[in-house]
């Protein structure tokens, strides 16, 4: 491994992300919008994350921009970086293919929006967020620089915090109990060991796929 290396390691992250989601999101584009939470606040969230996971670091690989933040190279945590960026991409498209045409760049319902609990939803309500979360860490991995490679994490940490909460009311608002229900065996990011245990226990069947209108006629 060598610094090279790394960093086409991390153009490869970049461009297999952007070949994964231009194939799910004109499928997705196809499906009208009914309602959204969109707005100036979440446009600034969506520039920072861009910013912090895309912009900052590739203008590093190319220039080695900010060149005072530059450290020693250790192929160790390049090596573990390439682990973690084949995470995110492996992760990437599991979430994308679960959720389909439901998926959005934004906070979006699209007309005959289903909410998904199967697959990599099953036991984690933001798996999305969590390849996203493997990217940044990919990236502080494989680039020797305290800016370009820490960009991702606060850039998409802002974006996560800043979004995460809104997003679950915006789907409890259209689903109701059912995402209610989800909510509270399922955890954000990671799986929750706790919640798994005493979702066995409950033995309260629960529809996958309950539409938007089907919520609406219960
Ligand atoms: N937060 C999710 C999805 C990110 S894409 C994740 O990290 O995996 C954002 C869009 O996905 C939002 O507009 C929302 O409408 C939709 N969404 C989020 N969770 C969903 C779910 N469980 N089922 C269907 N759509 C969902």
């Amino acid at each position: 491994m060598t610094p090279a290396i790394s960093k086409a390691i991390f153009v490869a992250l970049v461009i297999g992300w952007y070949l994964i989601r231009y194939k799910y999101a004109r499928r997705s584009r196809r499906q009208r919008v009914i309602s959204s939470a969109r707005g100036p606040l979440e446009t600034a969230l969506l520039l920072t994350s861009l910013a912090g996971l895309g912009l900052v670091p590739l203008v590093y690989v190319a220039t080695a921009v900010p060149r005072f933040a530059a450290y020693g190279f250790h192929p160790a945590l390049a090596w573990l970086g390439f682990f973690f960026a084949i995470a995110a991409l492996g992760m990437f498209h599991l979430t994308h293919r679960a959720l389909g045409r439901n998926w959005s760049i934004s906070l979006d319902v699209r007309e005959n929006h289903e909410l998904v609990t199967n697959g990599v939803y099953r036991r984690v309500r933001h798996p999305m967020y969590s390849a996203f979360w493997l990217w940044a860490i990919a990236q502080a991995l494989l680039l020797p620089n305290w800016i370009a490679g820490f960009a991702g994490l606060a850039g998409f940490g802002i974006l996560f915090f800043g979004r995460v909460a809104r997003e679950e009311q915006m789907m409890l608002d259209t689903f109701g109990d059912s995402y209610r229900a989800y909510m509270a065996r399922t955890g954000r990011v990671f799986p929750s060991l706790r919640k798994r245990r005493s979702g066995n226990s409950s033995s309260v069947p629960f529809s996958q796929h309950l539409t938007k209108n089907d919520w609406r006629d219960c």
